[in-house]
């Protein structure tokens, strides 16, 4: 009896507590994430932990059509939330119920579901949608590009807008299901393991999977005629390549650099340790841009990366942001160099692998290079700003602040830091500040003046990244003639510099 008359009670209390307390505790999701370089970019209020995208692609039309589904987590009790995305919805569904959508600013998908969202629950959201994505511009540009053959999505920081709706920031990482279904005779190439494909119709499904976590600006879908090449590394990585089959005269230079990648990313696991992803490889669209990417396990190659020849140090490059930028990815965008100032040094050794100039020759070489008025000085490889991001001085000056770091601490301490980096933050996120406080906690050091030196102040440093004043002129280095008391240009100089277009689209 006792039990009867208090269960009533209880019931109700519980229901109390699951019921909102009134609608004005739930606010809307921030229409940015918070980076103050692109204050629009991704969204507040929720974490999505996987994309699941269904989709159909007619190249002759460029339509593409298909469903979205994400899964993510509330951050904070929820009237509504946005995503970005550029093509044109048809139905949103949040938790099996139909929401009401609209759109706002540049990319914004406004979403209000029919009931609010708790925080810190678990929300199914599928959008329906469809369009041609060539049509659709934000902020006056587009970033997708169609082919004789197809279309291919790969730039940076953006390019899901035209082909899935997301929380477009690489502060939020999710794992990835993408299945295309194209007209027989075309491919369709995406990030990690092919797990599936199936005719029908006319039509082929090609399904894959990227089981680790990946940023929205690392996911990649390429549809076009390819020929596919597949193998194993040898230390037993799977890899699969793609070359555009109308590569015409840099068909030959293009495979002869891109089917390396076995080689590399063996021979970068030395440096960074074990490959971190389930796949490996890249592929050649026949786009015209002149840049590469390191869209996560299937690089982005620009056939041009390949018009004066084969290149592989721009493969070293894009497999080296794999552990630098793919596993470890940065926190904002301001981090920048915690991508590129490690991918070019990696440039710098496999230069030093190949017998063409030592990491050193190459860092007194750009340190010579660059009087002190030259506006290179001027960019803060740490915190470059929005408009300098990609500017050479993250790449050059970035990769010579490596090197000083390398000579205040010691080869020993320097490559236990640069292969313990991707092990301490794997699969996640990290600033500048959290790579000197890690290199400090295993060099014993204190570094701040060192990063400050190479990395933030607005001037060249009053020392070259040698330790000592020893800056020699090795016979390797044969490159260019040296001028009285300059380093020679080392051999590898030019191959590094044609990279420079990797990223600038
Ligand atoms: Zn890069």
């Amino acid at each position: 009896m006792h039990r009867r008359l208090i269960a009533p009670g209880a019931l109700a209390a519980s229901l109390l507590l699951a019921i909102p307390a009134s609608a004005a505790d739930y606010t809307p999701g921030a229409p940015g994430i918070g980076d103050p370089y692109y204050p629009a970019y991704g969204n507040g209020g929720y974490d999505v932990s996987h994309y699941d995208l269904r989709l159909q692609y007619q190249p002759a039309t460029d339509e593409l059509q298909g469903t979205a589904t994400l899964l993510a987590t509330t951050t904070q009790d929820l009237s509504r939330f946005d995503l970005d995305f550029l093509l044109d919805v048809s139905e949103v569904r949040v938790n099996g119920a139909k929401a009401s959508f609209t759109t706002s600013g540049q990319h914004e998908l406004e979403i209000t579901p029919a009931t609010p969202l708790p925080k810190g629950t678990p929300v199914t959201v599928v959008v329906r949608y469809s369009g041609v994505p060539s049509t659709k511009s934000a902020y006056g540009f587009s970033t997708w590009h169609r082919t004789p053959d197809g279309a291919v999505a790969a730039d940076e920081p953006e390019s899901a807008w035209w082909w899935f709706p997301s929380n477009d920031h690489p502060s939020d990482k999710a794992t990835y299901d993408v299945s295309v279904a194209v007209p027989d005779g075309t491919q369709a190439i995406s990030n990690g393991t092919l797990q599936s494909t199936s005719s029908r119709l006319g039509w082929t499904r090609y399904s894959w999977r990227s089981n680790k976590p990946q940023a929205t600006y690392l996911a990649t879908l390429a549809i076009g005629k390819f020929d596919i090449t597949t193998g194993t590394t040898a230390a037993g990585v799977p890899v699969v390549n793609a070359y555009s089959k109308d590569l015409g005269d840099n068909d030959g230079a293009a495979r002869a650099s891109v089917e390396r990648t076995g080689e590399i990313v063996d021979w970068l696991t030395g440096y960074f340790g074990p490959y971190p992803f389930s796949s490996v490889g890249g592929y050649v669209p026949n786009t015209t841009t002149g840049y590469a990417l390191e869209t996560q396990t299937r690089v982005y190659y620009s056939p041009r990366q390949f018009a004066n020849g084969s290149n592989t140090s721009v493969v070293v490059h894009e497999l080296a942001h794999q552990w630098y930028g793919d596993d470890v990815s940065l926190k904002g965008w301001k981090d920048i160099w915690i991508n590129e100032g490690f991918a070019r040094y990696a440039q710098w050794l496999w230069s030093e692998h190949e017998g063409e100039g030592t990491a050193q020759e190459l860092a007194d070489y750009v340190y010579a290079s660059h009087p002190a008025d030259d506006a290179f000085w001027k960019v803060a490889p740490g915190d470059p700003g929005p408009d300098n991001q990609f500017d050479t001085a993250v790449y050059d000056r970035g990769a010579v602040a490596v090197q000083a770091l390398r000579n205040e601490v010691g080869d020993d301490t320097f490559f236990a830091i640069l292969k313990g980096w991707p092990r301490e933050h794997a699969y996640g996120n990290a600033s500048v500040g959290d790579f000197q406080k890690y290199a400090e906690k295993v060099s014993g050091k204190s570094l701040a003046t060192l990063f400050d030196t190479w990395l933030f102040e607005p001037s060249k440093p009053a020392a070259p990244a040698a330790r000592g004043a020893s800056i020699a002129v090795a016979p390797a280095t044969a490159g260019a003639p040296a001028t009285a008391g300059a380093p020679a240009q080392p051999r590898s100089w030019k191959k590094i510099a044609a990279t420079d277009s990797v990223h600038s689209g």
